[in-house]
Parts: structure tokens; sequence; C-alpha cells
């Protein structure tokens, strides 16, 4: 008998163990009962011995296997072990997250069957000029189908070849195929002398594992320096992996990919469909690809020889996973590098304060570009309103308005950044002062005109805009407060000549929409543009000579430490955006508290000052990076419990704690916004000044939890390195 250790696709910490006539390899998939349903469970473990902790007559058998041998490479399961154990998460529910939704629904792991045509008699007498054409195309090499379309190839030419016995279909994914025979770079630019230091120090990693940080300004031609470097990978006949934030994937930003490099290229993100996403994935492993461009996600893709990882936007806040299994891609694509021995570039105009504080004590290597690339690169000078005593129209004060008609009179566009959506947050009852509340989440519900309904932004919920007061029946209902909708319906009245476009989540529901509104910007069709985090980042619109930054004092006041981290890298990204090409460009800047000595530093010294004194603020308050932290997360639909539970396990750990003097133990407290979705949630906080004290410290904590899990049904997750700690 073979006893094998499986992981479940729950959240589980644990491996389960079930029996077998047959050895089934570490890492295949085999279908399982698992109480009462059935499952598909993968092989972690196989042992001759049986367990010592279950009796041997309640192991069950595992049903069908699926894998005769595992589609996972050994690199990409030392990740996933990797992940469960620093996240302190299941390996089951990370296996779950690390693969494709076809496979764990229990699709083959194959790849489709492509189409192509390749020459079965290189002699053969072309009938005609088409005929003449296809031929001379097969003899350079093989042809898919879509390829031939791409090519204008008459498709009854080849099927009359075909009869002829000149030509011959086939599975060109069953093919052999070299992907670096005859590689080809186009459109590459002359570097400059800190793009050329840049390239020469990350080409002469290659082969090595070393983490690089590659910062430069918006437009100082970081693009180019990656292009270059994916150059030096390829050579090796390598491999490369492109990380990108979710908003960054454009069908443009791929384009770029495509004019540069003959080799294959995929993308892994959430709009395809699930057989494709299985189809580049297995392609990637099987090193049919040659570059892969994903988000997060695609940390997870195993690749068959991996030769560099770039991940653009490093501080981007998309890389890190906020739902149960809390990773951070690019965390991961660090670890993901050191297992293939190969170069990792993290590349930002405003990296994250872990990353700058990692250069500076020498882990990661610093790369400067510190000029726009373009020569002769417009200045961008920054304008501080003060609200004071202003009356504001949808939140936009009188000397913002008038610096937007001036440069619309000139024929240029403007840009109007706020980061929300709706057209009001709050509706309030004028009889009673009842504020619309969601039922599910601690949050207020948002007005949204174009479709007269209340929106929860937390859960998602909408309903219909009630006529009365939920609480006391009033009619009248007004709202208060500006959203991205008002602030577009107000400045079409005002400026009407002028045509503007809103960019957030309600307007841009589809890559069509998005496509088609870029192109609108970039021809001039619309002047005004207004929008949220969608806006921030990537593009490059080089009439855009003035941005409009409203609402940004919240990040002043947050109790959030990273909060105005945040506010520099949104500022720093938002100014970015102007003074492109040869034109200056302004930043309208709203505030109440233009004196503030954070935004003082922000705007006045820019975000390498800001950097320097937040870490030295960081260092004297023993925050990360200085310290390292840990949030155990608890949460339950019923509120008494979770609050018990908290106290419960905050006096477990203290007396525990004692043991480990070096890690400091938050009293537990409630999340800002404690009842989301229905669940209630507390948060307790472990600090430590040494990384390794606090591993060890939480090295046991799983089982515990998970006891606790089972005797009172409150859920716990351990959030390492949190990124977000009030929620
Ligand atoms: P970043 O990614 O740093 O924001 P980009 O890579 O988008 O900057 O470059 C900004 C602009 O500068 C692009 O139009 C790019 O073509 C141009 N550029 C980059 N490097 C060079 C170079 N060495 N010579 C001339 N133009 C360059
Ligand atoms: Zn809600």
């Amino acid at each position: 008998m073979i006893y094998l250790q499986l992981a479940v696709p729950r959240t589980l910490f644990s491996l389960f163990t079930y029996k077998s006539d047959v050895a089934v390899p570490i890492g295949c998939r085999v279908h399982l009962s698992f109480g009462t349903s059935d499952i598909i469970g993968v092989v972690m473990g196989i042992s001759e011995t049986p367990p010592l902790d279950v009796p041997l007559h309640k192991l069950k058998p595992i049903g069908p296997v699926i894998d005769e041998k595992p589609y996972w490479n050994q690199q990409t399961l030392e990740l996933i072990r990797f992940i469960s154990r620093y996240q302190h998460a299941g390996i089951g529910a990370i296996i779950d997250l690390a693969q494709p939704v076809a496979l764990r629904k229990g699709a083959p792991a194959t790849r489709r069957k492509l189409k192509g045509f390749r020459l079965a008699d290189p002699d053969v007498a072309p009938k005609n000029p088409q005929q003449a054409r296809i031929v001379e195309a097969l003899k350079v090499q093989p042809l898919s189908v879509q390829e031939c379309r791409g090519m204008n190839l008459s498709m009854s030419a080849v099927s009359s070849l075909i009869r002829r016995g000149a030509v011959e279909s086939f599975d060109l994914n069953g093919m052999e195929m070299d992907i670096y025979a005859d590689l080809r770079f186009s459109n590459r630019l002359e570097l400059n002398d800190e793009q050329r230091q840049a390239v020469d120090a990350i080409s002469a990693a290659v082969g090595t594992f070393k983490v690089f940080l590659l910062q430069g300004v918006t437009g100082s031609g970081k693009t180019e320096v990656y292009m270059q470097a994916i150059e030096k990978a390829l050579k090796t006949r390598k491999q490369v992996l492109v990380m990108i934030p979710e908003i960054g994937l454009t069908p443009q930003s791929i384009a770029r990919f495509h004019s540069h490099f003959n080799v294959p290229i995929a993308a892994m993100h959430s709009a395809l469909t699930d057989r494709e996403r299985l189809d580049n994935y297995l392609s990637c492993r099987d090193g049919r690809v040659g570059i892969l461009i994903g988000t997060r996600s695609s940390v997870f893709t195993p690749f068959k020889d991996l030769g560099m990882i770039i991940v653009d936007e490093e501080h981007d806040q998309s890389y890190k996973q906020q739902d149960t299994c809390r990773y951070n891609g690019r965390d991961l694509a660090i670890y993901k590098g050191k297992l293939a021995s190969c170069p990792v570039i993290l590349g930002s105009a405003t990296p994250s304060l872990e990353t700058v504080a990692n250069a500076a004590n020498g882990r990661y290597v610093p790369l400067r570009l510190s000029r726009r690339a373009v020569a002769n690169a417009g200045k961008v000078q920054t304008e501080i309103i003060d609200l004071k005593g202003q009356s504001l129209e949808s939140g936009l004060s009188p000397r913002v308005l008038t610096l937007m008609e001036e440069e619309l009179k000139q024929d240029h566009q403007v840009l109007v950044f706020l980061n929300r959506r709706g057209y009001a947050n709050q509706v309030i009852c004028p009889a009673c002062g009842h504020v619309l509340q969601c039922d599910a989440c601690d949050s207020y519900l948002t007005y949204h005109k174009y479709n007269h309904t209340v929106n929860c932004h937390h859960c998602e919920q909408v309903r219909e805009m009630p006529d009365r007061c939920p609480k006391c029946g009033a009619g009248g209902l007004y709202v208060h407060g500006n959203g991205t909708e008002q602030i577009e319906e107000f400045l079409r009245q005002r400026f009407p000549d002028y045509p503007s476009v809103r960019f957030d989540r309600d307007t841009m529901s589809s890559p069509q929409k998005l496509r088609d509104s870029l192109a609108g910007i970039l021809n001039n069709e619309y002047r005004i543009l207004i929008g949220t985090q969608i806006l921030a980042k990537g593009h490059h619109f080089p009439n855009v000579t003035m941005i409009a930054l409203l609402n940004i004092d919240g990040a002043l006041f947050s109790n959030d430490f990273r909060a105005t981290e945040h506010l520099a890298q949104l500022y720093t990204q938002v100014a970015g955006r102007t003074g492109r090409e040869e034109k200056n460009g302004l930043v309208a800047l709203q505030t109440y508290v233009p004196q503030n000595i954070v935004l003082q530093t922000i705007v006045g010294q820019g975000y390498d000052a800001f950097c320097q004194q937040c870490l030295a603020e960081r260092r004297y308050l023993n925050l990360p990076p200085f310290t390292h932290q840990v949030l155990l997360r608890l949460e339950s639909a019923d509120r008494a419990r979770v609050h018990q539970e908290a106290v419960a396990l905050h006096g477990a750990l203290k007396r525990y704690a004692e043991n480990f003097p070096g890690v400091e133990l938050g009293s537990p407290y409630q999340a800002l916004m404690e009842k989301k979705q229905n669940k209630y949630h507390m948060l307790i906080m472990l600090q430590s000044a040494v990384r390794a004290d606090m591993l060890k410290f939480i090295a046991n904590i799983d089982t515990f939890l998970e006891d606790k899990k089972i005797s009172t049904g409150v859920k716990c997750y351990v959030d390492v390195d949190p990124t977000e700690i009030l929620q």
C-alpha cells in the first residue's frame, strides 16, 4: 500500500493522507472524496509507511488519477511551498490560486492543437502567383492558419497545394520548435549614458540572481532599458517574465513588445478565457513563449528556462493580493528569480519605501535615470491652491476653473484627478438626518446618477435609489459630496464647448471602450479628462498641460502610516502625465492645509527628499521597513464571538510571547470598517525589529489557529508584511 499526502483546495493548513495501490508522482492531481464532496487534490508527499496520526481503517482510497506526470516543474512547486510557509496559508489554497481555473476544474494539462501548414514537397512548381507566395513563405517556416491569414495568403490556394501533395497540414503545437532561432530586435533606440549604464549592469548579471532597482522619473526611458535588457536574456536562449500592475496591461503595452521582438509573446490576465490562460500557462512551461507579460498572479506560471524578471511600477498596490491568501507578487517575483538564478528588475518612478531601503542597504543594486529621455521635454510646475474660505462648485475652486479655462483656450487638454467614482458619496434624509448605509458593511452608499442607484463600493451591492428615507419615511433625500460623475456633469455645463471623457470603473467597462477613449484623447477629440487611478498610470498624453488634483487631504491625516507614501507616489505619478513633450505642464493641487510639512516636502523637494524624511520618521517610530509586521486577521459573522476570540487569542499569545522578548504583541483592535460583507473583523498586530525573531514566533502558529477555527468557527488569517493595517 502507498500513502499519499494531498493538498486540498481549502484554506486548511494541513495535508491529508489517502491510500493508493499505485504510486502517484508529486505534483499530480487526483480525484478525492472529501467529507461529502468530490474534490481535486494534488499529491505533495508519498510514502510507504503508514501515517502515525490516523487509524489505518479510517484512510480513504484516492479516486481516479488525472495526471500521469506532474505539469509543474520543481521551481514552481518550490515557490508554492515557499509562499505557503512564508504567508502561513494552506498549501491547497495556494495551489488553487496558483493554477489556471481549467486545471482546478480537472481539465487535462495539454495544450490545444494548433493547425498549421508546412511544405511537403520543396521542389513543387507553383501554378499561380498565389501558390508561389505560399511556397515561398513556407520555405522559411511552417505557419499557423492565423499567420497565413495575417500574411494575406489565399486559403483556397493552400487547399489546392494540399491536394497536390505539396503542402501538408499538421499540429503546430506538437512540433519541435526553436523560438530563439532567427532572433531579431527591431526599433531599438540609441541609449543615453544612464540607460547604457543600467543595461550594462543588468546584462552583466544575466545568469545570476541579483535584484536591481531601476528608479527613473516618468518619461526617463525605463521601458527602453527593459527592452534592451530583455534582448540579453533572449540571446542566452532564456525566457522573460514581465509583470505589470492590473490596469497597466493594455493592448498598447503588449504591442510595444511585439514591435521589438520576434519571439512568441503571451499575456496572462483576468480578461482571458480559461482555455487561453491554460494554453499560455503550458506554453510557458514548455518553453514555447519567449516573453510572458502578466499581472501579479503570473508569478505562478511555470517556465522552462527563466532568464529575467521585470516588475514594472513595483510600488503599485495591485501587486499585493488582499484576499484570503495575501501574497505580494513583487516579493514572490524576487524569490522566483532566486530559484531561477536570474536577475530581477524592479522599476518605478516612485519605488516603495521598502524597496528604497533595500537599495540603500545594499540588498538591491540601485540604477538611476534622472532625466527625461526626450531632449526638449517640458517643465512641470505645481501650484498649491488654498481652499480655505473659497466657495467650491462640485469640489472645484474658482482658481482651478480659471487655470483650466486658460489651458483649454490654448487648445490644450486638462486632466482632473479624483479618486472617488460615482456622483455623490452620501445620501441624506432632510427630516431625520439619516445617511443611507450598506446593510452588509459599515459604509455609506454612493449615489450613481446615470442609473439612479445607490452602491456600496466595498461589497458591490447595487440598489435603486429610494424615494423615501428608509428610517423615517420622509421624501426629498439629498446628496452630498462629489465623485467623478458629478464633476463630469458640472464641467460639461461649465465648459460646453470642450468635450470631456471620464475614466473610471463605471465608464470603462470594456477594453474596447478604453481603447476608443484613449484614441479620442490622442487625437484631441476630448479636451477634458476626468478620472480615478486608471488615469494616473502609464499613459502618455502629449497634449495634457494641466492636471487638477482634488481631495488629497485625507491622506495627510490618515492613521495608516503608509498614506503619505501613497500620496507622494500618486502626486509624482500624476505630475508625470504632463510636460511629456515640449509643452510645459502645470499641476494644480487643492488643499485646506497648504502649509502641511509633508505636502511641502512632496511638492517642493520631490520624491527622493520625501523618502529620506519618511524613512527617518519610520526609523524613529519603529515602523516598517525597520520593523517586520505580521497581522492576524480574525473574521466571523458573529460580532460578539470574533471580539471574544480576539481577546482569547491575544491572552494565549501573550503567555507564548514571554519566550520571545524581541516580538511586540499589540492589543486586539477592530478594523476601521468593522463589518464588511456581513463579516466582523478584528486585528492583532505583531511587530519585531528582527525578522528571524518574528519568523520563529509565528512558525508554530498555524495548527493553533486551525484548532481555533474548528472549535469556534472564527477564521483567522496570517498576513505577513501587511500593507493594509486598518482594514
Ligand atoms: P518611462 O517608462 O520611464 O516613463 P518611457 O520608456 O515611456 O519612459 O520613455 C519616454 C519617452 O522617451 C518615449 O517616447 C521613448 O520612446 C523615449 N525614449 C526613451 N529612451 C530614449 C532614448 N535613448 N533616446 C530617445 N528617446 C528615448
Ligand atoms: Zn457593502
